[in-house]
């Protein structure tokens, strides 16, 4: 299943698409994550950069990084959180907030070790990341 899904910031005045499928989504407990987005969990959907396309107001966008693997980015008038490029995965993280349309469909939890929310959905609870993504592989309890 492919097609395009559209998202903007807060205010609108960034607008993006991605398409296709991400190779991965589901819920960062990291507090990293919880202090920059001032919620207790970022639901993530990762996608290749080339599926992330900025249509509108690309000069709006800021950026900050406080680790070369996650450059973090906003929409410099209204501070909406649009996405994270993760240039060690070679993955950009468009939020599933920032992209409604597109109907988030969580696989797992990542740094559940770092959790201020506990979910009880069945679905697997690293505790850190995957050993694929560089992690121990560790699972933990809900
Ligand atoms: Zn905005
Ligand atoms: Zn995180």
């Amino acid at each position: 299943m492919s097609g395009t899904y559209k998202g903007s910031c807060f205010c609108g005045a960034v607008e993006l698409t991605v398409t296709g499928e991400p190779a991965a989504a589901g819920y960062c407990h990291c507090s990293s994550c919880r202090s920059w987005s001032a919620a207790p969990v970022n639901a993530f959907s990762l996608w290749k950069p080339d599926a992330v396309k900025i249509t509108k107001g690309a000069e709006n966008i800021g950026v900050y990084h406080r680790t070369e693997n996650s450059y973090r980015k906003f929409c410099r008038i209204c501070g909406g959180h649009l996405l994270t490029d993760h240039p060690g995965f070679g993955l950009v993280d468009v939020y599933a907030a920032t992209i409604p349309t597109y109907r988030h469909e969580p696989k797992l939890h990542v740094h559940y070790g770092e959790s201020v929310l506990h979910i009880k959905d069945g679905l697997p609870k690293m505790k850190d990341m995957p050993k694929e993504m560089g992690g121990s592989g560790v699972t933990v309890p809900e």
